[in-house]
Order: C-alpha cells, then sequence, then structure tokens
C-alpha cells in the first residue's frame, strides 16, 4: 500500500479530533454565491469545516458549487438559518468581523487576539462563532450588538475593505495557527533586519561565480551540482552576507578559478 502523500501529523490529527469541530464560520446575508463557496474552500484549507449560513440571498448555486473547488462536503454541510440570533444561539463565544474598525462599542480584538480567543474557548468545550457581514453593508448594529467583540484585519486604513471570501480566508488561518499551538509571538526571520545586506541580483551574480568555480576545480566529480548548491545557497542566505563580503568571497573565487585555469593549461603542456 503506498503511504499518503501527505500524512496526518499529530497535531493536525489533534486539530481535526478536537477544538476545530466547535468552530463555526458564519456568513451573514451573503449577496454574491461564489463567495460563499470562496469561503467554505478557504476554511477547508484551513482544517475547518464548519459553515453556517444566514438568509444567504442565492443559495444554493452553481457560482457556489463552482468556487468550492473541492470543499463541497463544507458546502453540502452548511447549516442555514434566518437570523443571526439563531444560528449562534448555544454558542458561549461569538466575535464579529467587521472591516471598519471601531464603528461600535464593542470590544475590538485582532485576529491573533481573536484566535487564540476562539481556542481557548473550543478547547475547554464551549461552541465558537465567527460572524462575516455582507459584501456591501457588513454586520447591522443590531447583529453586531449580538457579538462579544469585533475583530478587525488592520488593513488599509484608506481601503480596509477585503472580500468577503478574503477576510475568512484570514481569520481560518490565524484559528489555524492557534489550533496547531504555533508560538505566533516569535517570528522566524531569516537574516534578520540586516539593512546593508546586498541586492538579489548582486547575490545571484555570487552564486552563479561560485557554481563556476566549483565545475572549474571539478567539486563535483561526476555528481549533479544541484544538491551541493542548494545547500550553499542555504548556508550564505542565512548569513545575510553584506556588499564586503561578497566582493571578499568573489575575490577567493576569482583566485580559485585563475588557479583552475593555470592548472588546466599546465596539464595540457
Ligand atoms: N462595505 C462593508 C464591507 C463588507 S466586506 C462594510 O463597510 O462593512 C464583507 C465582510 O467581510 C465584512 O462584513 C466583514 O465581516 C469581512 N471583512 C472585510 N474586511 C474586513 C476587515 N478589514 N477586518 C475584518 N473583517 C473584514
Amino acid at each position: 500500500m503506498q503511504a499518503p502523500l501527505n500524512p496526518p501529523s499529530e497535531s493536525d490529527t489533534a486539530v481535526a479530533d478536537g477544538a476545530a469541530h466547535r468552530i463555526r464560520i458564519v456568513l451573514v446575508g451573503t449577496q454574491h454565491p461564489g463567495n460563499i463557496g470562496s469561503a467554505a474552500r478557504a476554511i477547508k484549507t484551513m482544517g475547518l469545516h464548519r459553515l453556517v449560513l444566514v438568509a444567504p440571498q442565492k443559495f444554493p448555486h452553481a457560482e457556489a458549487d463552482a468556487m468550492a473547488a473541492g470543499a463541497d462536503d463544507v458546502l453540502a454541510g452548511a447549516a442555514r438559518f434566518d437570523t443571526l440570533a439563531e444560528a449562534v444561539s448555544d454558542c458561549r463565544l461569538v466575535l464579529g468581523c467587521t472591516a471598519r474598525s471601531r464603528r461600535v462599542q464593542l470590544r475590538e480584538l485582532r485576529p491573533r487576539a481573536a484566535a487564540a480567543s476562539a481556542h481557548a474557548q473550543a478547547r475547554a468545550g464551549g461552541e465558537v462563532a465567527l460572524v462575516f457581514g455582507r459584501e456591501r453593508t457588513g454586520l447591522d448594529n443590531a447583529e453586531l450588538q449580538l457579538c462579544h467583540a469585533a475583530v478587525h484585519i488592520q488593513a488599509n486604513p484608506d481601503y480596509s475593505s477585503l472580500n468577503l471570501a478574503a477576510a475568512v480566508q484570514v481569520l481560518s488561518y490565524e484559528l489555524r495557527l492557534a489550533l496547531l499551538g504555533e508560538d505566533t509571538a516569535v517570528p522566524e526571520a531569516i537574516a534578520p533586519g540586516n539593512p546593508d545586506a546586498v541586492p538579489h541580483a548582486a547575490l545571484e551574480g555570487f552564486f552563479a561565480q561560485l557554481a563556476d568555480t566549483l565545475e572549474a576545480i571539478d567539486f563535483h566529480k561526476g555528481r549533479a551540482p544541484d544538491s551541493a548548491m542548494r545547500k550553499l545557497r542555504r548556508l550564505f542566505v542565512r548569513t545575510g552576507l553584506d556588499e564586503k563580503e561578497v566582493r571578499l568571497l568573489r575575490g577567493i573565487l576569482a583566485d580559485a578559478q585563475r588557479m583552475a585555469r593555470l592548472a588546466g593549461e599546465r596539464g595540457a603542456d
């Protein structure tokens, strides 16, 4: 039997079996059925599966199916309600996503804090809802009043309204990180903040010369050069080379190339 391409990791299994089951994504009054399909796809890619539709304008719809692209199980399993109050009646935490910051007298959370709160509540056994509004008008005030806190993605303040499914994707991704127990507080920076780092083209010039030099000194001895070059690239990218260092290394390579040429000429004599 062939092993599955992506065997679930331990933490993935925990996600599937645990808190994710208690988190629902609620779309209120969605106007474009394509957005419902895209949202289904967005949540499935992030290991969530509970979609709830409150008074969608057109559903079921061929555009929803087309945009779901393989997340049709999520669409088929979507629960439907006439009002938001009914859709969240059993929830212990209800978070309302708003495109405009500070529109309501609600506590406002950033997506990461919202995901951490959702995860904590779901892990403790409580049902959680993340609520998204209509494309044109968002959530109305009465609907926002049903939420325990508002969530705002810190977008460009002059153009802060994301496409509905894109907003669902951002929140679902944050939920996934929280569910997987990722420590999002510690960024994995590469070559952290080096203001003197060389431009991409200069680094590529160095790598090209390095590849030529390895060839000239017969480093690979008949083996394919790709693996060594990949490792060397990783090594040098990690160090965050500056201009002077690149110049020094290229000087060394130039000498090595010259020596190889001389050796070659001598061998030919
Ligand atoms: N014109 C509407 C925008 C609706 S966009 C308005 O101003 O409210 C559709 C839904 O996507 C919103 O109701 C919200 O749930 C979500 N959304 C879009 N941009 C968002 C953002 N920057 N932060 C949080 N949610 C957002």
